[in-house]
This record gives structure tokens, C-alpha cells and sequence, in this order.
């Protein structure tokens, strides 16, 4: 049976939220074994959201967490009590069994994501299945393409193992990589360290990632996957605010469509 892979999804009311998980589940119905774990930034579950999961034809779960008000500022990191509720419940739902083989990483709902990450032999027949996260033995990472003030972010490989990182923005990070997109933890390891969460204190912008990962790993444990981290199968796009200039304050539609 192949292993789980478990997307952990922060997401948030706004304009384009239905057509940004929309997106996503389009790409998530296309892989096998895939459960989405979606955590709204909320004190209650949406009905937008509910309603979506409802028809989105993928086994998920749905979680919510508010975040303080304090920490909603723009310089501040995102979605760190949203990822944390997921590894909590992750954590909670194999507590009582000896652990499934699963796979989790952090999908951010305006991020794209190729199915070449996800599915063995599908696109690359023979290709060996060192360049999915699905084979994922403790933490694997990846490129990211469009993050960093680059055309894209990599871990720099040689026989096999991570020996640095091709970044533009605070090299000094142990490991210089993306939360929403570049890497997978297999659930064993989150299990065996039921302390490991995503840190608001003490964590300098951009080094939650490193904060997290330090706990759980060593860089030359790191597995790299996309082909010795050479094909960039994870992009860290970001979608326009729209405008609704025009929206009217009266002479409403007639009816009350959901967008
Ligand atoms: N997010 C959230 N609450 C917020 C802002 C963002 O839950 O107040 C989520 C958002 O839906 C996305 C992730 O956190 O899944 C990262 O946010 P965003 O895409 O705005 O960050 P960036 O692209 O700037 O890294
Ligand atoms: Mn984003």
C-alpha cells in the first residue's frame, strides 16, 4: 500500500479563496493517497469552505484556528497556528495505532504544484522513485521556482546529499528553503517528536522554516528529490488582489451567488 501524503493547507477568507482551492483540488484529486488537511484562519469553520470540501471529491479533514490579532501584521510570518493545528491533529489521529506510512508537506492555497512531485512513474516511467516526495524516508526537499527574489531556490546537491543552497536572501539560514513548497516530512518523524512546531517567539523572519527543521533533522540528513533538486516542480506564485472597484452599494443582483 503506498504511503499517505497529508497537504497541509492554510487558507483565509478573501476574494479569490474559492477560486485558489479550486485550483488546488484540481491538482490534488489527481493523486493517489493524497489527504487534505485544510486549516481555515478562523474562529469558526466557513460555510464557503465547508461547502466546498463537501463536493471536492478528496478525503480531507477540515480545522480551524484564529490567528491573535497581534501577530496579523504584514512583516510577520503567516499561517504559523494554522500549520501547527494540522502537525496537532496529524499527531492526535495516530496516537493510539503504530503509524501508517505517510508523507505531510505545507501546500499554501495560491502556491502550483506539478503532479511530477507527487506521482511515481506516471510522468517518467522507470524513472526511480528518488525524485517523489512520496518515498520521503525522514525530511526530503526540492526547488521552489518564483520565491526569493529569484527565478527560483535550490538546495545544492553532490553525491547525493544537500551541501548547500543556491538563494539570494539571507544565506546564513540552515536551511535556506520554503515553508509553502520545498520539502516533506514522513510522519514517523513527526511522531517520534511530538514537540516540533512552527515557533511565533524567537523566530527571526525567514527562519521558521530552519526553526522547524532543526528540530526534526540535520542538513546532511536532508533527501533530495525533483531529480538531485535540479527540475523545479513547485512554484511559489501569488496571486493579484482583484479589484472591486465596481461592485455595487445598491441595485444588488437579484440573486445571492457564492464566488
Ligand atoms: N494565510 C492565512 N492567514 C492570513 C494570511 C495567509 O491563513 O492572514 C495563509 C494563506 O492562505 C496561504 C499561507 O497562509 O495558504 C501563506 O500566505 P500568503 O500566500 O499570503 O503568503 P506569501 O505568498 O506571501 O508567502
Ligand atoms: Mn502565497
Amino acid at each position: 500500500r503506498l504511503p499517505t501524503i497529508y497537504a497541509i493547507t492554510p487558507t483565509y477568507s478573501r476574494p479569490v479563496q474559492k477560486a485558489e482551492l479550486t485550483r488546488l483540488a484540481n491538482t490534488f484529486r489527481q493523486v493517489a493517497q493524497l489527504h487534505w488537511i485544510l486549516v481555515e484562519d478562523r474562529a469558526t469553520r466557513s460555510e464557503l469552505v465547508s461547502r466546498f470540501l463537501a463536493r471536492a471529491g478528496l478525503p480531507n479533514t477540515h480545522l480551524h484556528v484564529p490567528t491573535p490579532r497581534r501577530y496579523k501584521r504584514p512583516w510577520l510570518p503567516r499561517a504559523t497556528e494554522q500549520r501547527n493545528a494540522g502537525l496537532a491533529w496529524l499527531r492526535q489521529r495516530h496516537q493510539h495505532q503504530s503509524a501508517q506510512p505517510g508523507v505531510l508537506f505545507f501546500a499554501d492555497d495560491d502556491n502550483t504544484y506539478s503532479l511530477e512531485l507527487f506521482q511515481e512513474g506516471l510522468w517518467s516511467p522507470g524513472c526511480s522513485g528518488a525524485r517523489y516526495m512520496r518515498t520521503t524516508r525522514k525530511v526530503s526537499v526540492w526547488p521552489v521556482g518564483l520565491v526569493g527574489g529569484r527565478r527560483y531556490e535550490r538546495p545544492l546537491v553532490k553525491n547525493g546529499k544537500v551541501v548547500g543552497w543556491y538563494t539570494g536572501w539571507r544565506e546564513d539560514r540552515p536551511f535556506a528553503i520554503d515553508m509553502a513548497a520545498g520539502f516533506a516530512v514522513s510522519l514517523q518523524v513527526i511522531l517520534s517528536n511530538p514537540k516540533a512546531v512552527f515557533k511565533r517567539r524567537g523566530s527571526q523572519p525567514g527562519m521558521q522554516e530552519s526553526d522547524f527543521l532543526k528540530q526534526i533533522t540535520t542538513v546532511e540528513e536532508l533527501e533530495p528529490k525533483a531529480s538531485n533538486c535540479t527540475k523545479v516542480l513547485v512554484w511559489h506564485t501569488r496571486t493579484e488582489k482583484v479589484n472591486l472597484a465596481n461592485e455595487p452599494k445598491y441595485h444588488l443582483d437579484t440573486v445571492n451567488i457564492e464566488v
